[in-house]
């Protein structure tokens, strides 16, 4: 058993701290403030090579696994940017296409995602369906050789600065019983797609969309695979990363929040002349914050590895775990940097109390930890399903 990164990841993970580290918690909170997006950022790690590190070298990526995505989310969150766009795009979007796409879809999409040119999003959530999938009630229908979208989806990210969507549909033919998911590439500017951003209480460069898919014509090659049964293994494919990366994420925030607090508490002084961080009631619920941080991490890594190993239904059970674990440290990371910050915690200026509604959201998607505890009863403990 061995614990340590591979020299290259070290490296990796080195370097993509130092470019977190030049942008910033401020400049994150900045671009979202004035409703712009961090697109010097993106487009600098996308140059790095940093957003296509999963991406096979033969389409230009880095040729690494979702290990070093995942360090790539990481130490951009402890920088203090928490790039959700991470985890759609080049983790959920892009593996769907190594994964499952035709050898045309790969030529096509997968250059873009290497040098981070390109971002697709993901749209599964429906206000009907909700956590639900086997509800989703967005339906395709074919007209000749072209396929007709239609349906609504919900809590969208990134619409706006995607040039495409996976979206994520059924057959009209499949439109009860069990989900047969299809997924299809869809131009952000289809004629038929429509959006409205949600006002959402997070303090994100990043937004939240409602689409709505009115007959939304398709070229046949917009289908994700080579047919119809790839709809559901594709769909798979992109879970366990989406998991991992924002496992990555959540202990990369709670990271973040726990090294300003210690700063913080490390040198502040209301009574004589010692610092509050010398006071137990101050220093206890930091340390166990770090110490929920770094299982996060831990399982992360595990769940990393199995899914970079292939073993999908061992990183499907660690992934889901990490996420959970990340989720629930990451909240509690935030809101105890938050209590020992006192009221500094609370201004923009000490940059912790900004994250409060992304890790709050954090415990309800991309999977709620309701469902992750479901997933965990049913398939490790063997428990009946109950819904
Ligand atoms: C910031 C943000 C970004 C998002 N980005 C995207 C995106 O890019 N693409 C996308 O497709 N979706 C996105 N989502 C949607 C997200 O995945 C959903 O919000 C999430 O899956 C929960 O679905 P829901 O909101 O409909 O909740 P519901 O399904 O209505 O659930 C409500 C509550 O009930 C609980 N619950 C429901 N069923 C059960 C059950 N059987 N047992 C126990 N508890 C249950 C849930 O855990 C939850 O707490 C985003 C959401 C947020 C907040």
């Amino acid at each position: 058993m061995n614990f340590d990164l591979t020299p290259e990841q070290d490296q990796l993970r080195a370097a993509v701290r130092a470019l977190g580290r030049k942008y910033g918690h401020d400049y994150f909170v900045a671009k979202a403030k004035a409703g712009e997006h961090t697109t010097e950022l993106w487009a600098e790690a996308g140059r790095l090579g940093y957003l296509g590190v999963n991406i096979p070298t033969e389409y230009g990526g880095g040729g690494g696994g979702i290990t070093e995505l995942a360090i790539v989310c990481e130490e951009l969150a402890a920088a203090g940017c928490p790039l959700l766009l991470l985890v759609v795009s080049p983790a959920i979007a892009a593996t769907v296409i190594v994964r499952h796409g035709t050898e045309e879809q790969r030529k096509r999409f997968l250059p873009g995602f290497a040098d981070g040119s390109l971002k697709v999003v993901f749209a599964i959530t429906e206000p009907e369906a909700g956590s639900n999938f086997h509800r989703l009630g967005t339906v395709a229908r074919r007209d000749g050789d072209d396929w007709l979208l239609s349906g609504r989806k919900c809590y969208i990210s990134g619409v706006d600065e995607a040039q495409y969507v996976l979206v994520v549909a059924r057959t009209e033919d499949a439109s009860t019983g069990k989900l047969k998911p299809v997924l299809f590439v869809v131009p952000t500017d289809a004629p038929g797609l429509t959006r409205s951003k949600l006002d959402m209480e997070i303090v994100s460069p990043e937004n939240q969309f409602l689409l709505y898919l009115d007959d939304v014509r398709l070229p046949a090659d917009a289908l994700v695979g080579e047919s119809l049964d790839a709809g559901l293994p594709a769909l798979f494919a992109g879970l366990n990363p989406e998991r991992i990366t924002v496992a990555a994420m959540g202990a990369g925030t709670g990271r973040y929040a726990i090294e300003r607090a210690s700063e913080y508490t490390a040198t502040r002084k209301v009574w004589g002349g010692r610092t509050i961080g010398s006071h137990q009631g101050v220093s206890h619920p930091l340390a166990h914050a770090a110490v929920q941080v770094e299982l996060a991490r831990l399982m992360i890594l595990k769940a990393a590895s199995l899914y970079d190993a292939g073993r999908d239904l061992e990183a499907g059970v660690s992934g889901n775990m990490a996420k959970y674990a990340a989720g629930e440290a990451a909240a509690l990371a935030v809101d105890t940097a938050v209590q020992v910050l006192g009221g500094a915690g609370m201004t923009t200026e000490y940059g912790v109390a900004t994250l409060l509604g992304a890790v709050r959201a954090g415990r309800i998607a991309p999977v709620s930890r309701e469902m992750i505890l479901n997933f965990v009863a049913q398939h490790v403990l063997n428990q009946d399903k109950s819904y």
